[in-house]
């Protein structure tokens, strides 16, 4: 599933090719054939993402809500190409085309329905502004682990297996830990973390926790995985220590027994 920092990637990519001019909207798939005519033709003035969620702002007032879920998919083509029959909605402007295929959730919503939307969602580490108190008090709550926590998009919005796993090993914390006994000092630092990871991955466009001179090759080259301290890997990137792989919350988990102690 993609982590929030593609959704602002999308945002920030999308609002440069398309906001501020009429869009051409249309489907390839009945499902969203009335939402894409209602839009169709409206200028676009704003893209926003709040965690996994992503909203478009029509000039007419209109709002489009897309989750892409487990396998939803943004791909930017040239408005010429022709659209594939599982597009679920293209929005196309004078350069660029975005087609979505394949999201869990594409629909037209209120304002009402925005804002309970992000009102349900902890502080995304990605905006400005993003008050990490909601994070802090909801693990201090908890008996839940803290690698289940963080997964939580009412924990903390837009974290998901991948950077859960990087940002707990890289300050040192097991994930089968209680929220409850993470100290404030270790949330400040998971804080810090997904704020300066979650960043990096927004601007490399992937997820690569480590900083450029610790990659084994460059970034254009690495192999899928590559660059992570334990995501799907055997041995711990820090310390070269087997890893621990267990199932949390459904997930499949990994931790360093030597940076990550229990
Ligand atoms: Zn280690």
């Amino acid at each position: 599933m993609p982590e929030g920092h593609i959704i602002h990637r999308v945002a920030r990519e999308q609002s440069a090719d398309l906001k501020g001019q009429p869009v051409r909207v249309c489907s390839a798939q009945e499902r969203f054939a009335e939402g894409a005519d209602r839009l169709d033709g409206q200028v676009l003035t704003r893209t926003e993402a709040w965690g996994k969620h992503l909203f478009h702002r029509y000039e007419g007032g209109d709002i489009l809500h897309v989750h892409l879920g487990l396998i939803g998919k943004w791909f930017r083509r040239s408005p010429e190409e022709a659209m594939q029959p599982t597009t679920r909605v293209r929005i196309a402007g004078s350069d660029a085309a975005w087609d979505l295929t394949g999201p869990m959730r594409c629909a037209l919503v209120t304002p009402e329905e925005r804002a309970a939307v992000v009102a349900s969602l902890g502080p995304d580490p990605l905006r400005r502004g993003a008050d990490p108190r909601r994070m802090a008090d909801r693990l201090a709550r908890s008996d839940k682990p803290v690698g289940l926590l963080l997964m939580d998009q009412a924990v903390v919005a837009g974290i998901g297996n991948v950077y859960r796993s990087e940002i707990l090993n890289i300050v040192g914390i097991d994930p089968r830990r209680s929220g409850r006994d993470v100290s404030a000092e270790e949330v400040e630092a998971i804080w810090a973390e997904a704020v300066s990871q979650l960043r990096l991955g927004a601007h490399r466009g992937r997820i690569v926790t480590m900083p450029t001179s610790e990659l084994p090759r460059p970034l254009a080259r690495l192999e899928p995985g590559e660059g992570r301290y334990v995501y799907k890997q055997t041995h711990c990137g820090r310390c070269g220590t087997e890893l621990d792989v267990y199932p949390l919350g459904g997930r499949t988990t990994w931790s360093c027994p030597t940076c990550q102690p229990r």
